[in-house]
């Protein structure tokens, strides 16, 4: 069996039709969205897909002037079984929206206190601070994906029993390889972080 942890299913140019394919591959894939608002129109458009788990996400370079998605987050958190992709971003692009990320992440791991759930997590350039908020709101289950930072920290993650998850634009790089060296066999998650277009299809 195979499952996709990491897939931007709604930035698809048809995402009915890839939903469809995964479907009948029986290939299963969480369905990660940037900002709740999207997630919230997902929810129809998978409420009877098998395979295909819509997860809700507040992606962390989407903060901007989108503070008031925080109330569709707590609608719908209690009931949510995925969430991402969620994090913090402090690389070049994320840098100016630090604090903001900062405010809006804490917000978030304050409402998924202990959440069950599955948890896909950004952390580019912030993944130490990403661990830090893990612990302290006590979320048990969460899987970096896509992670880049250094090896302690990894090591770290590790030892909390977090997954890493990897994808093939990692296995083209020394970094990815040694990434994928370390981690655990039981601790190690398979990713696309596919995606054709960078706003949701889903309407
Ligand atoms: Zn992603």
């Amino acid at each position: 069996m195979l499952i996709d942890t990491h897939c931007h299913v709604d930035q698809f140019s048809d995402p009915e039709t890839l939903v469809a394919k995964c479907e009948a591959a029986n290939v299963k894939v969480v369905a990660v969205t940037n900002l709740p608002s999207h997630y919230e129109i997902a929810l129809p458009h998978l409420s009877n897909s098998k395979h295909v788990y819509p997860a809700m996400g507040f992606h962390p370079l989407s903060v901007t002037n989108n503070s008031g998605e925080l109330r569709i987050f707590e609608k719908y958190a209690s009931e949510a079984k995925f969430i991402g992709e969620i994090g913090l971003d402090f690389f070049k692009a994320g840098l100016p929206t630090r604090q903001q990320q900062e405010e809006i992440f804490d917000s978030l791991l304050s409402v998924l206190r202990k959440f069950p759930g599955f948890l896909t997590l950004h952390s580019r350039g912030a993944e130490r601070e990403v661990l830090e908020g893990l612990k302290l709101h006590r979320i048990g289950k969460a899987c970096f994906h896509w992670y880049s930072g250094g090896i302690r920290e990894l090591e770290e993650i590790l030892s909390e029993g977090y997954f890493i998850s990897i994808n093939p634009s990692m296995l083209g790089t020394q970094k990815g390889k040694k990434i994928l060296d370390i981690v655990p066999l039981k601790l190690l998650l398979a990713e696309s972080e596919a995606a054709q277009n960078s706003v949701c299809k889903f309407v």
